[in-house]
């Protein structure tokens, strides 16, 4: 393998480039409309520049971070990006108040992050990352598409 082309970015942007190594078209992850719904809490919306479109809810994200310690510990659990970690099997049920940024920052041009309200700052979410894990039914189908023939 070899490393030319590999643009410089973070490490934490690199972990994630190799986690989803989808090839997309340069479109269809250049964000033309993004918007945070901080204060509805309803999550995400990003207009890309092929025309697509792109939602998710803040605790699919929240649970999707692309950090090495989130990556990780799904690996270690088993769970996909975006899969909530299943209840506690003890008898009191510790009450979680519902993901949200308290503060969204752009990183460069490449990504975004969130400060999200339980205090984990960590994940850098490209434009790369976030189109290869669109939510929507078309994208979903293609995804496990391609997953099934791999
Ligand atoms: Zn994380
Ligand atoms: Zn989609």
């Amino acid at each position: 393998m070899s490393h030319e082309g590999i643009r410089f970015v973070s490490e934490e942007a690199a972990r994630q480039a190799s986690a989803s190594e989808r090839e997309l078209p340069r479109d269809a992850i250049t964000p033309e409309r993004v918007r945070v719904n901080k204060t509805e809490g309803t999550g995400v919306d990003i207009g890309w520049k092929d025309g697509h479109s792109s939602h998710w809810s803040f605790a699919w994200l929240r649970d999707a971070c692309p950090c090495a310690t989130c990556i990780e510990e799904r690996e270690v659990s088993g769970r996909e990006p975006g899969q909530p970690t299943p209840p506690p099997a003890t008898a009191l049920p510790m009450f979680k108040a519902p993901a949200r940024p308290k503060e969204v920052r752009s990183v460069g041009r490449y990504a975004i992050a969130f400060d999200w309200n339980d205090g984990h700052t960590s994940g850098i979410y490209s434009w790369h990352y976030l189109r290869s894990m669109c939510q929507c039914e078309a994208c979903k189908e293609e995804a496990s598409k391609s997953a099934a023939t791999s």
